[in-house]
């Protein structure tokens, strides 16, 4: 374990050429306060919780007092955003400060977010708010307490700085961590700009950092794109199978490593609806919860479009191509895990299928119907009252469970194992729109008890936590259709 003043940083991003982005400082807030940091985001910088609670924590991580080897950066990239390109985003809000190196020897991007302005922020203000720095530091630990790729978030700073939105709120900054903060869009903006060259600088930095295993391999650019794709299709499996709406599937929103990136307008699923859409601005449906692995297909495809300098057609089209049958794979698998199959059978597909046929039509609250799918009794003539009450059509229900029930008894499934494997898959707790809602509102009042309570209840989402039942409840009807929009 570490103090602040033992963290080592360095900027190997800030080293490459000139046209990767710009060095410049923080714009910090005079009155920054910790709302609430990440125990476990802490210990990947190996920083004692007691770190957090020095004046010196807000000064290093607000951007005012930089530690030595920060060195403030602002990426830029580019990025087809809802299907128009466009030529130049970049960190408009957010400074890359530098990669933290820890005792395992791993770099961890530590990036401030809500900033302030840069070259990048075109008609934005360069800050974030209150609202959305909480949202995305619950849901990034919310995440990876799911097991599934994610930044990190370290902490949340307030301030009570006025920033305009819709309305009136407050500013506030995220600190985020990351193996990398390279997104599709960062290939797209040097490809499509003609600079050629520094596709391939990035690519071999991605590579050296991020893919060692790759850096002399024959074809390595090829195997690097089919890698990207193998990750994307395993994260959108993740994704489909907790029921996680990312909401602006943007490719500068995607992650060169697959990881879940840019928390915005996201939701998780309350009732199974695939045509959910989360995002507000998203009038047509394009990033609709049904929708997300064939706009990752999509994406990727603009991937493969940036790299084409480094690939050839054929390698690129090969690498496509296993997109679905991985995503399939991965899917599936996390699917029979959900319904606690051990054995991989021709039929689950369809036992799949008609599952959710049935959540979608009689609208179940998809969380909670898989957690109590656990309970489910495969003796014979069983009725599983408790299951069947989460449909409106009760017999259709019953004939689904019987499908399942014999399909149980063909791999010799025991209810009580079946149980405690299917609690560790099956989360009880999600970050639903209307929990982190409330822990905002409190927030906005002052009182940051609700954040932390949640952080800490969401980091282990697969235990029964009894004084929290509450959170596991489906939304109050204040809750069910909360509007969430990009302007954060
Ligand atoms: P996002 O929708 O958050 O993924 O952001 C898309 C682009 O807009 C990125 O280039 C951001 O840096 C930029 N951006 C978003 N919000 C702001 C803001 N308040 N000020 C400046 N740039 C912003
Ligand atoms: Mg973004």
């Amino acid at each position: 374990m570490a103090t602040l003043e033992q963290l080592r940083f360095d900027n190997s991003y800030a080293r490459l050429p000139a046209s990767f982005g710009v060095s410049l400082a923080p714009s910090p807030f005079p009155d920054a306060r910790l709302v609430s940091v990440s125990p476990g985001a802490l210990r990947l910088l190996d920083l004692e919780p007691s770190e957090a609670r020095r004046p010196e924590f807000l000064l290093a991580f607000g951007g005012a007092r930089l530690l030595p080897g920060m060195a403030p950066f602002a990426m830029v990239y580019a990025g087809h955003q809802f299907g128009v390109y466009v030529p130049r985003l970049g960190d408009g809000r957010a400074l890359l400060l530098g990669e933290a190196l820890n005792s395992a020897g791993e770099r961890w991007d530590v990036q401030l977010k809500g900033s302030g302005p840069t070259p990048y922020s075109r008609m934005g203000d360069g800050r974030a708010v209150l609202r959305s720095a909480i949202r995305e530091y619950l849901c990034s630990e919310a995440m990876h307490g799911l097991g599934i790729p994610t930044t990190r978030a370290l902490c949340v700073l307030g301030s009570g700085e006025p920033v305009y939105r819709e309305e009136v709120e407050t500013g506030a900054m995220l600190v985020r961590l990351s193996p990398s903060h390279v997104r599709f869009g960062s290939f797209e903006f040097f490809h499509y700009s003609g600079q050629h060259d520094h596709v391939k600088v990035l690519a071999d930095y991605v590579i050296a950092r991020h893919f060692p295993h790759l850096a002399d391999a024959p074809e390595k650019y090829a195997r690097f794109y089919a890698e990207v794709v193998e990750r994307t299709a395993r994260l959108l499996a993740h994704w489909q199978a907790v029921g996680f709406a990312h909401g602006v599937m943007n490719t500068d929103n995607m992650s060169i490593l697959g990881l879940t990136l840019d928390y915005g307008p996201f939701g998780f699923l309350d009732d199974f609806d695939p045509g959910f859409i989360c995002n507000h601005s998203d009038e047509g449906g394009r990033y609709a919860f049904g929708q997300q692995p064939r706009i990752a297909l999509w994406n990727l495809a603009c991937l493969g479009e940036a790299l084409f300098s480094l690939l050839s057609e054929e390698e690129a089209r090969s690498a496509l191509t296993a997109y679905q049958p991985t995503f399939f794979s991965h899917f599936h698998a996390r699917m029979r895990e959900k319904l606690g199959l051990r054995e991989s059978r021709e039929e689950d597909r369809s036992l799949i299928e008609a599952l959710f046929g049935r959540m979608a039509a009689t609208q179940v609250d998809y969380t909670r119907f898989f957690r109590a799918l656990g309970r489910f009794d495969s003796s014979p003539g069983a009725r599983n009252d408790a299951l069947r009450d989460h449909f409106v059509d009760r017999e259709g229900f019953d004939s689904w469970a019987e499908d399942y029930r014999r399909r149980l008894a063909a791999e010799g499934s025991q209810d009580a194992e079946r149980r405690a494997r299917m609690d560790r898959v099956n989360p009880k707790y999600v970050l639903r729109n209307h929990l982190a809602q409330t822990a905002i509102e409190r927030a906005q009042a002052g009182d940051f008890r609700e954040v932390d309570r949640l952080r800490a209840l969401l980091e282990d989402p697969f235990s029964e936590h009894p004084e929290h039942e509450a959170s596991a409840q489906p939304p109050p009807s204040w809750g069910r259709h909360l509007v969430v929009s990009c302007s954060s």
